[in-house]
């Protein structure tokens, strides 16, 4: 709490010099009043009254996030698995499979491929190098009914059966959103 009281007198004070300059600019008589005011108001340090402020300043930024959340939805949990599962936004009452997978750790999209699995021989490398030209994966893709090869540039996978991802610690895939 300290440190924010600290950060918040040196904020006023900056804040002060600006509306200063931009008084000869732009800004009207009465607009400085109000900014002064809220300023005045944030020393009292009332959560509400910051909260307040906060959103009334951003405006933009809040209608972009919210629309954002219209037009796409997460799976929670994120699921992958074998050829049989079907895509689509997984939930506890309805385990569908992601297809819209997306790595934190190489930043690239999860690929997938239906009744094949990787060959024991892949190795970091064999991905860094190929993904995602399809025909150079192939070369270590097998054939195999009721999998399903998953792979982004760092990481691969084969699934024969639903499985959450959260019980697989080392797979940094999220979902990167549905769009309906
Ligand atoms: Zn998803
Ligand atoms: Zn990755």
């Amino acid at each position: 709490m300290s440190l924010l009281i600290l950060h918040n007198d040196g904020f006023s004070s900056t804040f002060f010099r600006s509306a200063k300059i931009l008084t000869k600019a732009v800004v009207d008589e009465e607009d400085i009043d109000d900014i002064i005011k809220d300023i005045i108001d944030e020393k009292s340090f009332s959560p509400k009254t910051v909260k307040l402020r906060s959103k009334s300043e951003n405006p933009t930024s809040e209608g972009n996030s919210a629309s954002i959340q219209a037009h796409g939805k997460s799976c929670c949990p994120v699921y992958i698995g074998g050829s049989s599962t079907p895509h689509g936004i997984g939930t506890n009452i309805s385990q569908r499979t992601c297809d819209q997978l997306r790595c934190t750790a190489c930043d690239f999209h999860v690929s997938h491929y239906n009744d094949y699995q990787w060959d024991k021989s892949c190795d970091y490398l064999f991905f860094r190098n190929n993904m995602p030209d399809l025909s150079k994966l192939r070369v270590k893709m097998i054939k195999k009914k009721g999998s399903r090869a998953y792979a982004c540039q760092c990481s691969w996978r084969s699934i024969d059966e639903l499985t959450d991802l959260r019980t697989d610690r080392q797979l940094r895939w999220v979902c990167g959103k549905h769009v309906e």
